[in-house]
Order: structure tokens, then sequence, then C-alpha cells
């Protein structure tokens, strides 16, 4: 009888060990599904990026625009010297695709040391047309101011990037990165104090104004409906559907949610029909 009920208390504990490691394999697997990695999702977005003729093209377009509105403004008699053109660094003067490209192929996503780290290699090549307009502009006298959200710890790196390229007045003095705020409108308004700004080039609606600056998805499409003259005129717009304030509207401002919310707000962002 002892011999029994031994046996059924080993029969009973083999079981429950049975099941529970059971429950903790099927538990394993439900946080496998469960666990989100975005970075593929920005795969289309680069390759457009480095191998479309049409993203060289549209870049093109946006500085033969840039280049005609300075031709038009020396025209009428436009005093270069006090006039400032404003640009944006990244995806606006310097391509970046490379940084994202090697994100994906290592299935990371974005973080602001690898970030930094980019920066600091120096590899960056001028967008499309960028440095024609540029040199352009800086040989015609105008003013040529860069405001760009890059930190101050890759300041130096910045500017070397940007003399290595051929870019003009890359220098401390016309080069203004990020210290406490990520808004530009001080720094636009530094350049302010000793010049009038003509024209901004950049590819984030807030390197053009501050009105652009904590607005949901359809306050941004209402503004850009009502600033609608200024652009290719005022504000010349370059293409990048890699990353930029545009994103941040589907998560409502909060990029720090999990990867699964940032997927489900994705999703319920896109339009389709019924
Ligand atoms: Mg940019």
């Amino acid at each position: 009888m002892k011999k029994l009920i031994y046996l059924s208390i080993v029969i009973l504990a083999f079981l429950s060990f049975s099941c529970n490691n059971e429950s903790k394999v099927e538990q394993n697997t439900t946080e496998e599904t469960t666990t989100l990695n975005l970075s593929p999702q920005l795969k289309m977005a680069v390759l457009w990026q480095q191998t479309a003729a049409e993203y060289q093209a549209l870049c093109y377009q946006a500085f033969n625009l840039a280049k005609m509105q300075i031709d038009l403004m020396l025209a009428n008699q436009v005093d270069p010297s006090t006039s400032a053109i404003v640009v944006d660094i990244d995806e606006t003067m310097l391509d970046n695709s490379p940084y994202q490209a090697e994100l994906i192929l290592k299935g990371e996503q974005y973080n602001s040391d690898s970030w930094n780290d980019w920066c600091r290699l120096l590899q960056a090549e001028a967008v499309p047309g960028a440095l024609d307009f540029m040199n352009y502009a800086n040989e015609k006298g105008f003013q040529l101011f860069y405001i760009s959200n890059r930190k101050e710890v890759v300041l130096t790196e910045t500017i070397e990037n940007l003399i290595s390229v051929g870019f003009p007045m890359a220098d401390k003095e016309h080069v203004f990165v990020r210290t406490d705020e990520s808004s530009k409108l001080n720094r636009r308004a530094m350049v302010e104090e000793s010049c009038k700004i003509v024209l901004l080039i950049g590819d984030n609606l807030a390197d053009f104004s501050e009105n652009y600056e904590g607005l949901t998805i359809e306050e941004r499409s209402s503004q850009v409906d009502n600033e609608k003259s200024m652009f290719g005129v005022n504000y010349i717009v370059l293409p990048n559907p890699m990353y930029g304030d545009w994103e941040g509207t589907i998560y409502d401002g909060d990029f720090s949610i999990s990867d699964t919310l940032k997927d489900e707000k994705r999703n319920q962002a896109l339009k389709g029909y019924k």
C-alpha cells in the first residue's frame, strides 16, 4: 500500500512538472510572437531614397526652384549680403540613408548613440543638387546658415563632414546645432539679428516655421493648406520618407510608447476602403 501511495505521488509530481513546463513553453511562444521588431518596416522607405531615380529628380526639382527664387530676388534688387538662406542639414544637405540602411541590416532601430557614431564617421554625402545650389548662392553673395537638430557633441564632426563634401560657409558662425531645445525658432531669430531670412530649405515642416510644431496629423495638413502659396517660393521642401515629425504624429507625439503600440497606431493610421 505504501508503495502504491509513493508511486501515485511520483506520478502526480511528474504530471504537475510536465504541465508547468508545457505552460512555460506556451508562455514563451506567446512572448516571442508578441515581441515586435519594427526595423524591417523602414526597408521600403530607405530603398526608395537609395534606388529610386524619382528621389533624385525631386531633389533636383527642389534646388532648381530654390535657384529660380534667388535669381528672382537678385533681379528684384534684393541685397544678398543682408539676405539669409537657412537650410536644414540631414536629408536636406546631407544624405544619411546609409545609417538607416545599416539599422535595417542589423535589425536595430534609431538611437542617439548609433546616430552620433554615424555622424562621427563623416561619410554622409550631399543630397542631389544641394552642393551646386549652395555654391551658387554663395557665389551670388547670400548669407548661408545651417540650422540642424544634430546635437552639440557632434558639432565639430558635422562641420568637418560639410566641409569635406564641399559646402560653403560651414563654420561655427553659420552652423547652429541643437542645444537645449529642438525648436528652431530661437536659432532662426539669431540669424535674423543680422540678416533677413529670404528662403528656408528643409525636409521637415518645423524647418520652416514654429507654426508646424506639436500638431496632429490633421492640423499639420490644415497648416500646409493655409500656407500653400509659400511652398516652392519661401519654403523649399526635400523628400524624406524615412523619418521626421510626420512619424511622431502617428503616435500622438509620444515616441516612448512600445513598439507593439507603435505598430497598432501605424495600422490605425492607414486609410483603406470598404
Ligand atoms: Mg532634416
